[in-house]
């Protein structure tokens, strides 16, 4: 068995101590005193147990001098999966949150959003975005940039230079009667979406990949939407919008495709519901939509904060899981305030709460479910749980290393706590100064090197 030329990569790092994830059975998995390696190719080579070092010292050709034993009060966690965030709203957020949607995109993020055509303004904003959503865990981001095609391909350079994996992509909207100049003729739309994927495609960026974006079905004609589910087709790209976040945008899709059954059955109709598809928020679908949902194999990105914030709604989680839609969890900056996936977690925990509390019957979501949803759920949510989302042999090695008694940290230690507790902390007490290391595809990027 002692052999490591079984093995087309040797093992580049080994690191020991407790690991937490989740699986497809069990919310929370608990590892303790456990040994995981990375191979050379940032993939995770094996999880054992630590009385096995020396078996596994002989067959992965590494020495017991070279594990990096975690600390006390330290804990492995899969990297966070952002479904659903806007990079180009990054400046505002924090603010702006007096108004419903309709009214909040036509006052607030149009405005903005136009600003890209400027390349500089993009950079500022890209780089404190991604290094912001990087250093709060967040190892996948899944953005919306504007509809500018060379800012949206800078953002994936900013995202391939720091090292987190990202789907990235340019709006797409050709209706827009409220902010006149901040929209694409259809043409135009069509164009830039091409150049858009080509462009980005060609730079091989090995974490960073297209995703077809038309805004929202109340931004796009038919025949835009009808282009790009054409388009994600034939390049079997990945596909991201919103839906049925508030009642009056349901209304107006109603009004505006009046020959569609519901607003899920628009995107149906223009291919637009696959299972590489994720629709941001969902608060008002009804299980009639939600079956659609389970039938094409598209996902939600629940957006708690955003959902507070703008009043839009609170999407019952429970039901969505029950109907065996996949979910993940998004921050929608700037709709949503926060940046950070703990953010997300919380909010996600409140919301489920509040369900509770005017039905008593609400099953209230865990915060062990909650942590799955952050991290596998969000995984298979983008259709990238072969390569991320939990600790599992050949997968890529994402990750957190999270000392929840960090010094100067927002976390009291008062007595000696079990790993479930330390993980129920973190989630509900920790922030970035609890996360000592961010590692991508078993890179580490966060401390950040520049
Ligand atoms: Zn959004």
């Amino acid at each position: 068995m002692a052999n490591s030329d079984r093995h087309n990569t040797a093992v580049a790092h080994v690191y020991k101590g407790t690991f937490v994830h989740s699986t497809q059975q069990t919310a929370l998995q608990i590892l303790e005193d456990a040994l995981l390696g990375v191979d050379t190719e940032g993939k995770i080579a094996f999880i054992a147990k630590g009385e096995e070092l020396e078996k596994l010292t002989q067959t992965f050709g590494f020495t017991p001098s070279e594990v990096t034993q975690l600390a006390q009060h330290e804990f492995f966690m899969p990297g966070m999966i952002d479904t659903h965030i806007h990079a180009s709203q990054y400046s505002y957020a924090g603010t702006a949150l007096d108004m419903p949607l309709l009214e909040w995109l036509n006052t607030y993020t149009f405005p903005v959003e136009s600003l890209f055509n400027d390349l500089e303004f993009a950079r500022k904003v890209y780089n404190h975005i991604v290094k912001r959503t990087l250093r709060n865990g967040t190892t996948t981001a899944c953005y919306f940039a504007t509809i500018h095609t060379d800012a949206s391909l800078l953002l994936g350079e900013i995202a391939n230079k720091f090292g987190q994996r990202a789907l990235v992509g340019k709006v797409c909207m050709d209706r827009n009667k409220f902010v006149e100049h901040y929209k694409e003729s259809i043409q135009e739309s069509q164009d830039e979406t091409c150049r858009f994927i080509k462009e980005l495609l060609n730079k091989k960026y090995p974490l960073v990949k297209p995703v077809v974006t038309p805004r929202f079905a109340p931004s796009c004609t038919g025949a835009l939407l009808g282009q790009l589910g054409a388009i994600a087709k034939n390049n079997n790209l990945h596909i991201q919008s919103h839906i049925s976040e508030n009642v009056e945008e349901v209304k107006l899709v109603k009004e505006l495709f009046p020959e569609s059954e519901s607003y899920t059955d628009v995107y149906h109709k223009y291919n637009l519901l696959t299972d590489k598809t994720v629709m941001a928020h969902g608060c008002h679908l009804s299980d009639k939509e939600l079956d659609l949902f389970r039938q094409t194999g598209a996902s939600l990105s629940h957006c708690p904060n955003s959902n507070f914030s703008l009043c839009s709604g609170i999407l019952n989680v429970r039901n969505v899981l029950e109907h065996k839609v996949k979910l993940g969890l998004g921050t929608d900056v700037a709709g949503g305030y926060s940046a950070s996936m703990l953010d997300a977690v919380r909010k996600t925990l409140d919301a489920s709460k509040v369900l509770t509390i005017q039905d008593r019957e609400h099953g209230t979501l865990t915060f062990e479910e909650v942590f799955r949803l952050a991290t596998l759920g969000g995984s298979q949510a983008l259709s990238l749980d072969d390569r991320t989302g939990n600790f599992k042999v050949g997968k890529d090695f994402d990750a957190l290393r999270v000392n929840v008694a960090a010094p100067g940290g927002p976390i009291d230690l008062i007595q000696n706590d079990e790993p479930k507790i330390l993980l129920e902390k973190f989630l509900n007490l920790g922030d970035d100064r609890n996360i000592v290391e961010v590692f991508v595809a078993g890179r580490k990027v966060v401390p950040f090197t520049e």
